[in-house]
């Protein structure tokens, strides 16, 4: 039985080792992208919300965006937006567009066929479409896109976005106001800002963030007119 046990912890390791062998081949051989991507007008500033809806914390922050007048993009994850339907209209009516940012986010769908990815997406486009939502925008988890990722977008007619500041929001070692330094020692007209409405601090995050580059960078627009 012990020994069952270990052959197995063995094998794991085997696997995991053989695929992040793998992982760090493609990424340095340039088979994977980083999905960057900036504004068409230098005037303007675009936050964009991954991972949710949350019901935690998108009710507020969907209250503070209103507050301050910022018109977001949130990528969704269907299994969460099905839950959530409410949220997902609000966001529509309140001005924000919705895009796809797959079904479950299982960080090893990058290695399976291009239609095996394309009816992920399809799934969690269903569910926005039965809301009301006829997305358009796809952002691929982690922010990266392969040759199989970038096929099922466009099988799905989808746009790719990107980001152009990560905030790593999510990095839990990370305070709020370090997080908010490196966000904006970066920030300029044009940048698109990736943020997470699934962690605890992003209306504290947002409000800083308008503030700093509405009074810095003069910044008046922030919204997905220009994307
Ligand atoms: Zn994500």
């Amino acid at each position: 039985m012990c020994q069952t046990i270990v052959i197995l912890l063995l094998l794991a390791l085997v696997a995991l080792v053989a695929y992040v062998a793998y992982a760090s081949a493609t990424i340095s051989s340039g088979f994977f992208v980083k999905a960057t991507c900036r504004l068409g007008s230098p005037s303007s500033l675009l936050l964009t919300f991954d991972d949710g809806p949350d019901p935690r914390y998108t009710p507020a922050l969907l209250d503070l965006l209103a507050r301050l007048n910022v018109r977001a993009v949130f990528f969704v994850i269907g299994q969460k937006a099905q839950a959530h339907p409410e949220l997902i209209r609000r966001m529509v009516a309140e001005g924000h567009l919705v895009g796809n940012h797959t079904f479950v986010h299982n960080p090893f769908y990058a290695f399976r066929s291009a239609r095996s990815i394309a009816r992920e997406l399809k799934a969690t486009d269903d569910v926005l479409r039965s809301l009301g939502v006829e997305p358009k925008l796809f952002r691929p988890p982690l922010g990266i896109t392969n040759r199989a990722i970038a096929k099922a977008a466009a099988l799905m007619n989808y746009r790719t976005v990107g980001w152009s500041i990560r905030s790593f929001d999510t990095r839990r070692s990370d305070t709020p106001e370090r997080i908010l330094k490196r966000v904006e020692s970066r920030i300029s007209g044009g940048d698109i800002v990736l943020l997470h409405d699934r962690m605890p601090d992003v209306c504290r995050l947002v409000g800083q963030i308008v503030i700093f580059a509405r009074e810095r960078h003069g910044i008046e627009r922030f919204d997905h007119r220009s994307l």
